[in-house]
């Protein structure tokens, strides 16, 4: 829809206007190293996180430099958008809104908040088994010391003991048929709760339009292959999609949705099983090939690169052709076992692949 384009198309140039180049400072002689725009990049972001926050009279708080980082960056998109629909709306952004913002946003997570909510009812839930436990153990005595009882009465009172202790078994037995009855509900509860924590438990560990794992997942089996293997156990890279904001730009964002939920689909199916395959970020995406050699893995994903740009897309809703989407990637070896250090190092390939005229995968210090 025009409208939604526009606003789409809006909502990016105030997300990304912090990438453009400054055209008011003179043209520096020699081109700047990636380090120096980098840096230049990361001081205008840092400024224009301020600017925002200023604007916005939010306290500069770590949750406000949170949401503010997100919608300028663009890294998360969910707030950028929820941000970026709250200030169209033309009322400024308050803490509150922040608040919800922020809360909307994790609630599918496995916050402190929802694992105390689990851990109470699984505790209520265990003090259930216990009174039914006990229940039983002393219906269970009183029932024996009655029936020691009976027993004095036996030669004196035969029919009369003999009725009492069918009284008394018959009160044993429904005792103990209550207290069955209690444990198997009990037991159902918790295999319910048990099912909810997984639940949790994945949707912490993925991410919910891909369905792939997140980067909290991703850096965990990275920390496990490392922990687990010596030097050269594993070989890491990231895919970065090339002109992501055109595809956003011309065909909407629910059509940029569905072109990251094909790509993320596209390198886990082709780089198939043993190497795990990511959503690390916006348009990002992180490989872990355990037992690859960096040229193995370059081998691998630039085989996927190959592949997928030789597939002309088509926008499913308008039928508009997208074309050829295509990745960069940068592949790096975990050295020193130090899995901060790789992922640098396949950034820094991945950025010199994006200098190279992108479409194409970068070994670091290859
Ligand atoms: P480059 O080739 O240099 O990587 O250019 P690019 O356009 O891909 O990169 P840029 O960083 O300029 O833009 C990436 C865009 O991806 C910006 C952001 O709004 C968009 N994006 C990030 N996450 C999502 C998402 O979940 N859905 C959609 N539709 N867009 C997203
Ligand atoms: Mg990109
Ligand atoms: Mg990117």
């Amino acid at each position: 829809m025009p409208r939604t384009a526009a606003r789409t198309a809006a909502l990016h140039q105030r997300m990304l206007g912090w990438l453009q180049a400054d055209h008011t400072s003179p043209a520096p002689a020699p081109p700047p190293t990636p380090e120096q725009t980098r840096s230049a990049v990361r001081r205008q972001l840092y400024r224009d996180v301020g600017e925002f926050l200023f604007s916005n009279g939010l306290e500069p708080t770590p949750r406000n430099f949170m949401v503010a980082h997100a919608y300028l960056s663009g890294e998360d998109w969910e707030v950028a958008l929820a941000v970026g629909a709250h200030l169209r709306s033309g009322t400024p952004l308050s803490d509150s809104e922040v608040t919800q913002i922020v809360e909307k946003q994790r609630a599918s997570d496995l916050t402190p908040e929802r694992l105390t909510t689990l851990a109470n009812q699984l505790e209520a839930r265990l003090n259930d088994c216990v009174t039914a436990v006990d229940t039983t153990r002393d219906s269970a005595a009183t029932f024996g010391s009655a029936l020691d009882e009976e027993a004095q009465k036996l030669s004196s009172d035969p029919v009369g003991t003999l009725h009492r202790v069918i009284a008394l078994t018959r009160d044993a037995v429904e005792a103990t048929r209550l207290a069955e009855l209690q444990l198997h509900r009990t037991r159902q509860e918790a295999a319910a709760l048990r099912n909810e924590l997984e639940q949790a438990r994945r949707a912490a560990e993925h991410d919910h339009l891909t369905g792939l794992p997140n980067r909290r997942r991703f850096e965990a089996k990275l920390a496990e292959v490392i922990a687990d293997g010596g030097e050269g156990v594993a070989t890491v890279a990231l895919c970065d999609i090339d002109d992501f904001k055109q595809v956003n730009d011309s065909h909407g964002h629910s059509a940029g949705d569905r072109v990251l939920r094909f790509v993320g689909d596209f390198l886990r199916t082709h780089l198939g099983r043993g190497t795990m395959v990511a959503r690390y970020g916006g348009e990002e995406f992180a490989c872990l090939f355990e037992g690859e050699t960096p040229h193995g893995a370059h081998a691998r994903l630039d085989a996927v690169r190959e592949k997928l740009s030789t597939r002309s897309l088509v926008n499913q809703e308008t039928a508009a052709p997208i074309g050829i989407v295509t990745f960069s990637g940068g592949v790096a070896p975990i050295l020193n076992q130090d899995a901060q250090a790789a992922m640098q190092d396949a950034d820094t390939a991945l950025y010199a692949a994006k200098r190279s005229g992108k479409n194409t995968v970068v070994v670091a210090r290859g």
